[in-house]
């Protein structure tokens, strides 16, 4: 089943009421990115040119169900109107009779910003009561908010048991068409490379991607762990020994199912880390087994060597997690190196969302990518292969 997009409906003239993800950085009411602005506009744009009455909602920070101005989306409406070139009503409320009155005078291929829609307890809630009100503004529903969509919120979802048609935005088709299709059925042989912090977080995703991958390549701190499950010792490396288990199971069923499975075959280790202020004591390169004392932050050079090569052979490329702790200069070698080889290749290459798309831009390579996930957890529950609310809420083909 394929969800049905804008694409496949005539809004023209309809009241439509679109989630959009307008969860941006703002520093002292000033937005300090605006990419989740911009990338909703091919959604807007397309509903101006279709003759719609466009009614734009989203939640902003966690006002945790109460009005707030430090939560406000003022400033959100000024600079979308800046950027379609068109006015954008801003309304100081989500629900109610002004708002509806409000809404009423909106012409085809107009557009106004509702309130932030979580000043209300019934929005996290999925409050029927509260759908109800926000529908009742509307005739359609369009859901462009991928980073929202594992959500089953009242404006994510419940809005949909009121409205006809519901179909999804621009943003959200890519999101499915790339993490859903291309990853299901992909241009082999499909590489997936698997990091982050911990195993207990990702089992779910090896366990799904098992079924798909040609190769599977760990890195980063879930790495520890297949580590333990080798029989190998981290030191004092970020491991998770309830887990050797379940790292076991992953290492069988791989070796059933044919899949080549690649951990590090060296790291960097160091001692004495600090975080926070990004340094450590000492530091050195280790081989296998990690010693007492050392902490493994990264993978060392001839793991790199061993993934980008399993890179360079892939048809079709899927990233999530980093190799070691980027966010430490020196410790950024096999998260930009893993990085800049998916950037070089000519395969289909999928940023699966959150801390990978924070490194793949920090090396500067955001742009040399096919498709870069603007969801954190959505993202890696569509992934788990897990049903996420706002989509499945939509009209399916
Ligand atoms: P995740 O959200 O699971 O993708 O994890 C991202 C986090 O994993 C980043 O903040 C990294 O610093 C962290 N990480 C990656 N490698 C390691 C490691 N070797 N030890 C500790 N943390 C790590």
């Amino acid at each position: 089943m394929a969800t049905k997009s804008i694409k496949d409906a005539d809004l023209s003239g309809k009241r439509v009421f679109v989630r959009c993800d307008f969860n941006v950085p703002l520093t002292d009411g000033v937005i300090s990115d605006d990419s989740r602005i911009v990338a909703a506009l091919p959604t807007i744009q397309n509903l101006i040119a279709q003759g719609a009455k466009v009614i734009l909602s989203s939640h902003l920070g966690r006002p945790k169900g109460e009005k707030n101005a430090k939560y406000t989306l003022a400033p959100v409406a000024e600079a979308l109107a800046a950027q379609l070139g068109q006015p954008v009503t801003f309304i100081e409320d989500c629900i109610g009779e002004e708002v509806e009155a409000e809404v009423a005078k909106l012409g085809d291929g107009e557009v106004a910003l509702l309130e932030n829609v979580r000043f209300y307890q019934g929005e996290t809630d999925n409050d029927p009561e509260f759908a109800a009100s926000l529908a009742k503004l509307a005739d359609a529903f369009v859901n462009d908010a991928f980073g929202t969509a594992h959500r089953a919120h009242a404006s994510t979802a419940g809005v949909a048991k009121f409205l006809s048609p519901c179909v999804c935005g621009l943003l959200i088709e890519k999101e499915l068409a790339y993490l859903g299709e291309k990853t299901n059925s992909p241009e082999r042989p499909l590489t997936v490379i698997l990091g982050g912090a911990k195993v207990s977080d990702k089992i779910k995703v090896i366990d799904t991607l098992l079924e798909k991958a040609d190769t599977i390549i760990i890195g980063g701190g879930m790495a520890y762990t297949f580590k333990l499950a080798l029989g190998q010792t981290v030191g004092d490396s970020l491991s998770e020994p309830d887990f050797v288990s379940t790292a076991k199971a992953a290492l069988a069923k791989a070796k059933e199912k044919g899949v080549k499975f690649l951990l590090p075959v060296d790291n960097m280790v160091v001692k004495g880390l600090d975080f926070g202020a990004g340094t450590f004591a000492d530091s050195k390169v280790v081989e296998g087994s990690i010693p007492d004392g050392w902490e493994g932050v990264d993978i060392g050079p001839k793991s790199i060597e061993l993934f980008n090569a399993e890179v360079k052979n892939a048809k079709t490329v899927l990233w999530n997690g980093p190799m070691g702790i980027f966010e430490i200069e020196a410790c950024n070698k096999g998260t930009f190196a893993v990085a800049k080889t998916i950037a070089d290749s000519d395969a289909c290459s999928i940023i699966g969302g959150g801390d990978s798309v924070k490194a793949i831009k920090m090396a500067g390579y955001g742009d040399q990518v096919t498709f870069m996930s603007t969801g954190g957890g959505a993202s890696l529950e569509f992934l788990e292969g897990k049903e996420l609310p706002g989509v499945s809420a939509l009209d399916q083909a």
